[in-house]
């Protein structure tokens, strides 16, 4: 995942880029920068750092003496180093993007076809994937026509901000939209966010979100759109269940709201199914899953409790660190019990999704040992069928990683993968067959997933605009 930040405006932005870049921290753990135009001609000023064991603000703070522009662009990356800094016919530019390419490989080796090209190669071998970006944008006449030849051509999603040497931002929301990018203005100038509340923190009022594949340059006088937004959108529903930041809307639909939703129309529909739970508390896996817990607490009238508090002073971060063992431990010393909500108490808890199982099944049994009378797990969307191929989404690993996956191998081998879409809808026998085997292998004494419908109706836009490859794999 990842995500940026950019402004332009009469006054400096050093202070505003800084801080809009560190309110997208929560999206990516591996590398951050910033770069800033001197609008006297001088040239650019950029630092790049990783981000994987200091928080952004920290890495950066004693760069800022030495930033000064009235225009800046930076990004959170879970990927490569960026923004990078490019020289080409378009002139020097600054570029960052946000996405996945999943033809890199490819597209490389298309690029060096012609014979007399090269790419810097990473440690890894690998080509930086904004580099890739920056030489498809290349292969073109103008930034508008490489842009799209780019987000044509690359196999995944392309969301990108270009800063050029006169201070002007371009900025790309992929094709399909599946990300979000919006344009907020004040007095002085305008800034590019993919998170709305970075911006309104920071004194900017929403000006504009741009539609999908829609192109926007924007000054410090004024945005428009030089290439407009296609017919078709497909965003994340993920941004709203799970890693878009509570205070954000996309859309117009703001994130801990649809949450709220999403939790009353899964206690609603149990309700009506006659399968809610008689429990002493309602409680949320922190951080998301606790509004999906807020909305399902208030709906079936079962008082919200904290059974487990997270310790966010030193562990303020989901993501990190990357490697898996590590991130289960440091998950584990997170999250800080109550013993009080939880001896001889009947529990339910919602999480924001049951991906791998592996950290849950590890809280289920501490709650049991912990005396625990009962402890059912409510996830506040579907099986997690697919994994993501359109972004680089940390939780998306391989298929059989996905718990709903493997334990559709146990119960029918590669028949049962003929059927996700029955696996996937708690309505069919394959659906029930799915839920009580996953319910067993966890230990839980019930488990529900929400509905497609159900997600949907609590998100609230037109259906057909919302990705939901992950649980029925409809491109
Ligand atoms: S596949 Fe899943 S994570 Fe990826 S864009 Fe679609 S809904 Fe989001």
């Amino acid at each position: 995942m990842g995500g940026f930040f950019g402004a332009a405006s009469k006054r400096d932005v050093v202070m505003d880029v800084f801080f809009g870049v560190d309110y997208h921290s929560h999206l990516g753990t591996r590398r951050a920068g910033m770069i800033f135009c001197d609008e006297g001609g001088t040239g650019f000023q950029r630092e790049i750092h990783s981000i994987e064991n200091t928080p952004f603000r920290t890495r950066f703070e004693d760069d800022l003496p030495g930033f000064h522009g009235r225009s800046g662009i930076g990004c959170i990356s879970d990927t490569d180093p960026q923004p990078l800094l490019v020289r080409s016919h378009l002139g020097t530019f600054a570029l960052t993007t946000v996405g996945a390419i999943n033809n890199a490989e490819a597209l490389v080796e298309a690029y060096f076809s012609g014979g007399g090209k090269q790419f810097m190669a990473m440690s890894s071998g690998e080509v930086n994937t904004t580099e890739l970006v920056a030489a498809l944008i290349n292969q073109q006449g103008d930034f508008v026509s490489g842009i799209k030849f780019a987000q044509e051509a690359v196999e995944g999603s392309l969301t990108l901000l270009v800063m050029t040497n006169d201070g002007t931002i371009i900025a790309a929301r992929d094709r399909r939209g599946r990300l979000p990018v919006l344009v907020g203005e004040d007095d002085d100038g305008h800034c590019i966010s993919f998170e709305s509340f970075a911006y309104h923190k920071l004194g900017y009022r929403d000006a504009y979100e741009l539609g999908p594949g829609e192109i926007v340059r924007v000054d410090a006088e004024g945005f428009e759109t030089i290439s407009p937004a296609g017919p078709d959108m497909k965003i994340c529903a993920f941004l709203w269940v799970y890693y878009g930041y509570p205070n954000s809307n996309y859309e117009g639909v703001n994130v801990e709201v649809m949450r709220y939703r999403n939790g009353a129309i899964m206690a609603r529909d149990e309700t009506a199914r006659n399968t809610l739970p008689d429990v002493d508390y309602v409680a949320g896996v922190p951080d998301s899953g606790v509004p999906h817990a807020i909305g399902y607490s208030s709906e079936s009238g079962a008082p919200f409790g904290r059974p487990f508090i997270k310790y966010t002073p030193t562990w303020p971060r989901s993501f990190m660190p990357a490697n898996q063992d590590v991130r289960n431990r440091v998950a584990k010393m997170k999250l800080i019990p109550v013993p009080e909500l939880i001896r001889e108490k009947r529990l339910l808890f919602v999480d924001d999704s049951i991906v791998r199982g592996t950290q849950l099944r590890g809280t289920v049994d501490y709650l049991y040992e912990s005396g625990a009378a009962e402890v059912h797990m409510r996830s506040a969307c579907p099986p997690i069928m697919f994994g993501c191929k359109y972004l680089s989404f940390s939780r998306s690993r391989s298929e059989m990683e996905l718990i709903a996956r493997r334990v559709v191998q146990d119960l029918e081998g590669d028949e049962g993968q003929r059927h996700l879409d029955e696996y996937a809808d708690a309505s069919t026998e394959r659906g029930k067959c799915l839920l009580s085997s996953i319910c067993k292998q966890m230990g839980f004494d019930s488990l529900g997933y929400q509905s497609l419908d159900g997600m949907l109706e609590a998100i609230g836009i037109d259906r057909d605009k919302v990705c939901t490859y992950c649980w029925n794999g409809r491109e």
